[in-house]
């Protein structure tokens, strides 16, 4: 039997921060787990109906998927992903849970997190063969120590067997800033350039882009488009959260 030493010690200095640092939930501060059971119910579930495609709530019935299919902005300005999905809008607990994974260092959180994730991603069933991280830049990544996106993706790898493709994608620089009011060429804009694929690797299938947030989708639709460009996909997104 082959023993995989990383994995004991990754267990061992887990049980030890344990220890040290009882887990508390990120959304009642009660001790025993970072996300207690109350609070994942009781999180704001992005629920139909939305876009087939962006999954942005359908404000009204022209835009539905009786409609016939994607919401008035998908089809005005289409996305390189074929479609995306996530369990939970970006608020409350969801909100707090992707604050400690990106900004509070609580990386043992995206074990929960990936769950929900991986049930949303069993209802879909997109046809994806590997999973693929939105990449950091390397400054980034060292300030934090991880990649989050890279976190959840390992986590989910572990729930679904799925593979993941590291290495493919690499992102160049970080999006400038912007006011969450900016409209969507300027987001668009703002990354277009900002991923570029490193080598070319044998072929690998359908891609599922894994990231915590979709704000307005800018981000997981350059990197599709990278993605894309180079030969790889198509490609599918799965976030934690979203923007409403
Ligand atoms: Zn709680
Ligand atoms: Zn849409």
């Amino acid at each position: 039997m082959r023993v995989d030493v990383s994995s004991l010690l990754s267990v061992a200095w887990r049980r030890t921060l344990d220890m040290v640092f009882p887990p508390r939930c990120v959304g009642c501060r009660s001790f025993g787990s970072f996300l207690c059971s109350h609070c994942l119910a009781t999180m704001p579930r992005a629920q139909p109906p939305r876009c087939p495609v962006c999954w942005m709530p359908v404000l009204s019935p022209a835009e539905g998927p009786g409609a016939g299919g994607a919401c008035r902005r998908c089809r005005r300005q289409p996305f390189a992903f074929e479609a995306a999905r996530c369990p939970f809008i970006y608020d409350g607990a969801a909100r707090e849970a992707v604050h400690a994974l990106k900004y509070q260092g609580v990386s043992a959180i995206a074990e929960v997190m990936a769950r929900a994730m991986a049930e949303c991603l069993d209802e879909w069933k997109p046809p994806v063969a590997a999973l693929l991280p939105v990449p950091l830049t390397g400054a980034r990544r060292r300030s934090r120590g991880y990649n989050q996106s890279e976190m959840l993706a390992r986590e989910l790898s572990r729930l679904n067997g799925l593979p993941v493709a590291t290495g493919i994608l690499v992102r160049r620089r970080a999006a400038q800033p912007q006011a969450r009011a900016a409209d969507e060429p300027a987001r668009r804009a703002n990354v277009a350039d900002a991923f570029a694929v490193r080598r070319r690797s044998s072929p690998v299938g359908p891609l599922l882009l894994v990231d915590d947030v979709m704000t307005s989708g800018a981000t997981l639709d350059a990197c599709a488009r990278t993605l894309r460009g180079a030969g790889y996909g198509p490609v599918y997104a799965l976030t934690f959260a979203r923007e409403d």
